[in-house]
């Protein structure tokens, strides 16, 4: 399974998800021309693209996602909390596909686990991605940590975790008050250190990966929370650096992994 971020942050979020010629991307928060030219970089095109799994209507995941199930007449995979919130913002989708947290479905050739998250949309889910004896899990945009998803992203060869703020910062920082309650609270962004003991808990020696996203430009810094993802493995007991930090950023597509 060849993994890599087109994208995290606030601004843009999209997840490609390929194993040979077939592939997936989970969320399509950037327009239509920005997908293919991040694409492009991974040596993928739209025509390898075979669905879009979708974890919450907000923008920045769901951007371009009309527009490229339309032009591509690929389906759309998502909780219906998601297509009824998000409705307005998909437009007209030809196929689309309801999601049920615990409820796994096969989608272009990759087993897909959903599972609900804690965040401030009509019905957010993570993702475990299988193929073969590969396995990813992909949680963002979620206001805790919560036993599920402990449960569900156990044994993972690779992991996408928000790191979305440093606590000091977010504080610190210029944002309302209003809005720094909104990212705090339980159906908010997962701050560097609640991302760091989840990895503390979750590392395993066969983690290979893992990417840092959907970092705050505001309230964050890549080196932060690669210090907290590094304190988290150290504390777990992974010394060895077998396992690799990637941070995600907006503007890059990050290398693509395989695992
Ligand atoms: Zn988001
Ligand atoms: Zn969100």
């Amino acid at each position: 399974m060849n993994i890599a971020l087109l994208g995290s942050g606030s601004e843009g979020n999209a997840v490609l998800i390929a194993d040979g010629s077939s592939a997936i991307l989970v969320d399509a928060g950037f327009s239509g021309s920005r997908l293919q030219e991040r694409l492009n970089v991974t040596g993928y095109s739209f025509s390898d693209i075979r669905a879009l799994v979708i974890t919450h209507e907000h923008s920045d995941h769901v951007r371009g996602a009309g527009v490229l199930a339309r032009r591509l007449r690929i389906p759309v995979f998502a909780t219906e909390g998601t297509l009824r919130g998000g409705r307005s913002k998909f437009g007209h989708l030809p196929h689309t596909h309801c999601l049920e947290g615990g409820r796994p479905i096969e989608i272009a050739g990759f087993q897909v686990h959903p599972f609900d998250i804690s965040h401030d949309a009509e019905q957010p889910v993570g993702f475990v991605v299988e193929h073969g004896s590969a396995r990813l899990g992909v949680c963002t945009d979620s206001g805790c940590v919560t036993h599920l998803m402990r449960q569900r992203l156990r044994l993972c060869d690779a992991l996408i975790l928000e790191t979305n703020h440093d606590s000091t910062m977010l504080l610190a920082g210029p944002y309302p008050w209003e809005l720094k309650q909104r990212i705090r609270s339980r159906v908010g962004h997962l701050s560097n250190d609640d991302a760091g003991g989840l990895l503390e808990e979750l590392w395993h020696p066969g983690l290979s990966h893992i990417f840092l996203a959907h970092l705050s430009r505001e309230n964050n810094l890549p080196d932060l929370a690669r210090l907290a993802a590094e304190d988290a493995l150290r504390r777990a007991g992974c010394f060895n650096g077998d396992t690799r930090i990637h941070v995600a950023l907006q503007d890059e597509v990050t290398e693509m992994i395989s695992i």
